[in-house]
């Protein structure tokens, strides 16, 4: 079945024929469920922010030329005529020598146009003493400063975290127009497979893959959708699958793809539906065995048993897909430029990932050195490494000492960069 592999460009071309990721449509949502989600349109204000000119500090409004040349020995004298409080509109006005008591985010009177520090001044009866001159428009936050009316505050396609939200709250919008997440159906076959928090009967090992994927998935702005372990047996697979078909827009298999008398998944994948299998694995390692199929316009990525290979396959082939299905802006991984601790060889004809972890030398540069090499089995190689090496189909082997460009799964951490 793996006679003739694609290389992992032709994979992509493949898919790109086959399949093009765009958005699945919009819904309107809270801002409580907004977090995370990706907006679908750009988003104009609809009023100044602030809405008025206010008071940023606590203490008095006032004519700033009224206190020019106050200082410590040399206060100005004014007269208070009355105090403005949050959450309403002045009803006094400042003339000559006055001034009104003021609080943080208070309205400013009119013919005002600064507020001297609560810290600045002494009261007396119904005088005010000022310590310090303010200049035209100290202390106070001009309408419109922050936000101007009509003004594009958020993009399509921007994430909406904290800040997106609360910049949404400020101009009173309670519901965004975001893209509908897509559902990614998660399944992993393989009669040994058990769900974790179940007793490990003799000879079976725990679902690593599934979980993995899962949070891979949801990192990329994907809804997972767990189906469970499937036996290697046709016929549940096939049930499974139809009904992941229908209600995902993505499906993901781990297991069974390989040449072994119970790797069942590509058969029973082509056999669902029209085109079918597209890719019968592609010249890489790990990863070698992946299978991709398109039943009706559905991609199935049939990702091998290692989880280090199903890891690696998802961040180079499903990642990307994922995102631009999310509507999220584009984004590349983070990459960063290391040296090679050792000397790394790549599997013959085939583009190679070299697992690695990041550390800093003794001339504090950072250095990428190999995890467990050739041990796609291991879980560790997961947890140990910060991201791989790429060696392509014709380089013969990266000297040790080489400058290389590391693909990181995350972001770079503090304790390495
Ligand atoms: P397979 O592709 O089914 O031959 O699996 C390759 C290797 O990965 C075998 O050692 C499996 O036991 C292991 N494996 C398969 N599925 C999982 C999974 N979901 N979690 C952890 N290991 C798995
Ligand atoms: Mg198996």
């Amino acid at each position: 079945m793996f006679r003739k592999l694609l290389t992992l460009d032709e994979a992509r071309q493949v898919i790109h024929e086959h399949f093009e990721p765009k958005p699945l449509g919009v819904e309107e949502i809270s801002l409580t469920e907004a977090h995370n989600r990706i907006l679908a349109e750009d988003v104009t204000a609809s009023l100044d922010i602030p809405p008025f000119n206010r008071s940023t500090v606590d203490g008095y409004a006032v004519k700033a030329e009224d206190t020019f040349g106050a200082e410590e020995n040399k206060p100005a004298a004014l007269k208070i005529i009355g105090a403005i409080s949050a959450g309403e509109l002045p009803k006094i006005a400042i003339e000559k020598h006055e001034a009104a008591e003021i609080v943080t985010g208070a309205p400013m009177p009119d013919g005002a146009d600064a507020v001297v520090m609560v810290e600045d001044t002494e009261k007396t009866d119904n005088e005010l003493h000022v310590y310090a001159a303010v200049t035209k428009g100290e202390n106070v936050m001009k309408a419109g400063s922050d936000i101007r009316k009509g003004e594009i505050i958020l993009r399509r396609g921007q994430s909406l975290g904290s800040r997106e939200i609360g910049v949404l709250a400020a101009v009173g919008i309670a519901k965004a127009t975001v893209y509908r997440v897509p559902r990614v159906a998660i399944l992993s076959t393989g009669a040994e497979v058990t769900e974790p928090g179940k007793q490990l009967p003799p000879g079976k090992i725990y679902d690593i893959n599934a979980h993995s994927l899962s949070a891979a998935v949801a990192e990329s702005g994907g809804k997972p959708v767990y189906l469970g372990v499937i036996p290697d047996d046709k016929t549940a697979l096939e049930q499974t699958l139809q009904h992941a078909l229908v209600s995902a827009d993505l499906v993901l298999t781990s297991g069974g793809v390989s040449v072994g008398p119970k790797d069942i998944v590509p058969k029973t994948l082509d056999a669902l539906g029209k085109p079918g299998v597209i890719v019968s694995g592609i010249a890489i390692k790990p990863g070698k065995p992946v299978t991709i199929g398109l039943v009706g316009e559905k991609l199935v990525f049939s990702l091998p048993g290692h989880p280090a290979s199903a890891l690696l396959v998802f961040h180079l082939l499903v990642r990307p897909l994922i995102q631009q299905m999310s509507g999220a802006e584009s984004k590349q991984g983070f990459t960063v430029k290391a040296l090679a601790a050792t000397r790394m060889f790549p599997a013959k004809g085939r583009r190679t990932f070299i697992m690695v972890r990041m550390k800093k030398n003794g001339a504090n540069r950072l250095v990428a050195e190999p995890v467990a090499t050739g041990i796609s089995g291991a879980i560790t190689t997961l947890s140990k490494a910060d991201g791989f090496v790429e060696i392509t189909e014709n380089q013969q082997f990266i000297d040790a000492d080489e400058e290389v460009t590391v693909h990181l799964f995350g972001y770079p951490e503090s304790d390495w960069c």
